[in-house]
């Protein structure tokens, strides 16, 4: 059997995944907790409802579904809330992520694609960003992931674990046949809040700092399109399954665009205006994270195809008159 065991798939990006693999022919097992996910976004393969802090439930599935491989989303990701609450991530995404790993060698289970971010980074001072640029996270949520990529290391040694870690970028967009899309609550993303700005659903979009060092004074990041990014785990997965080990890619475009330029953006996506006001910096946030490495596209063969601005606006603003996700 071709089972994936899927953790985090009732989120944004791991329902994306969902989809993908399904599609390739993959049985992909939603294993999710609901914290910040929907029940109604698991639509391409089971669900087990289970909290990665509890061993029991993460045997169980592995006994029931006996899965060939993992792919690891299942993670909170707010930035401004790890800020808040450290130990939360660190409960949450180091402890889950431990149980998880300890789970997959107790069955046997070697193979493991996983989301890691390029929060791991930090701010460096507009320099671009490769897999070995040193990493100093800035906050808890970076900080997590990055204690994570020390247990990959240290268990594809004593366990022969192998892993592809993918250092995301900013994510945005939505499946194009809105089936699925970005949807938390409270929503905190730029491009989400910006979609729900210009709908009218919250008066304005408060920009978090216009001081940084940057052209306009806002932060700058790198946005990929949510099916490119999917689309690179299942090269990932294949990659593990040809046997080549274990490998970090950075999945970013190279390109950056600052908040105001996305919100600039914004009209071509969607038609409309942001309605827009400025604020102080967000505790945690780094100036600009751009990706400069090409090694994904060139051994994994990646093309971030739907990464424009304008497509990863439309889609999401497609998904986002479907009205989301609800139970
Ligand atoms: N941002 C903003 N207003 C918002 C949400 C985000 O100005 O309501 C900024 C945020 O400070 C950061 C960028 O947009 O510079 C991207 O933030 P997001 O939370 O989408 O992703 P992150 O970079 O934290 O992973």
């Amino acid at each position: 059997m071709n089972t994936i065991l899927v953790t985090g798939g009732a989120g944004y990006i791991g329902s994306h995944a969902c989809k993908l693999l399904a599609r390739a022919g993959y049985v992909p097992v939603t294993f999710d907790n609901l914290s910040t996910g929907w029940a109604s976004a698991v639509k391409f393969g089971p669900f087990v409802q289970g909290d990665l802090l509890d061993k029991a439930a993460l045997a169980a599935a592995f006994a029931e579904f006996r899965p060939i491989a993992v792919m690891h989303f299942g993670a909170l990701s707010q930035v401004g809330e790890a800020t808040r609450d450290p130990g939360l991530y660190w409960r949450n995404n180091v402890c889950g992520s431990l149980n998880l790993i300890e789970a997959m060698a107790e069955a046997g289970c070697a193979d493991m694609v996983f989301s890691s971010t390029c929060a791991t980074y930090g701010d460096q001072d507009g320099v671009i960003l490769n897999e070995d640029s040193p990493q100093y996270p800035l906050n808890a949520y970076g900080a997590s992931k990055l204690a994570v990529e020390a247990m990959l290391r240290d268990f594809g040694k004593s366990h022969g674990l192998n892993s592809v870690i993918f250092r995301y970028f900013n994510v945005a967009g939505a499946d194009p046949e809105a089936e699925i899309g970005e949807w938390h609550q409270p929503e905190t993303h730029l491009i989400p809040v910006m979609i729900e700005a210009a709908a009218g659903k919250r008066p304005a979009l408060i920009i978090h700092g216009t001081d940084y060092p940057t052209d306009d004074g806002t932060c700058v990041r790198d946005y990929v399109h949510v099916m490119d990014l999917v689309d690179a785990h299942l090269k990932g997965l294949e990659w593990l399954r040809a046997g080549h080990g274990s490998r970090v890619f950075n999945l970013g475009t190279g390109v950056g665009f600052s908040v105001a330029e996305v919100i600039r953006q914004c009209r071509a996506g969607t038609g409309r205006k942001v309605p827009h006001e400025f604020g102080p910096r967000r505790e945690g946030d780094a100036a600009a994270l751009v990706s400069g490495s090409t090694r994904a596209n060139d051994e994994l063969g990646w093309r971030a195809e739907r990464s424009s601005l304008k497509l990863m606006i439309e889609d999401a603003w497609r998904w986002y008159q479907t009205g989301g996700f609800s139970g």
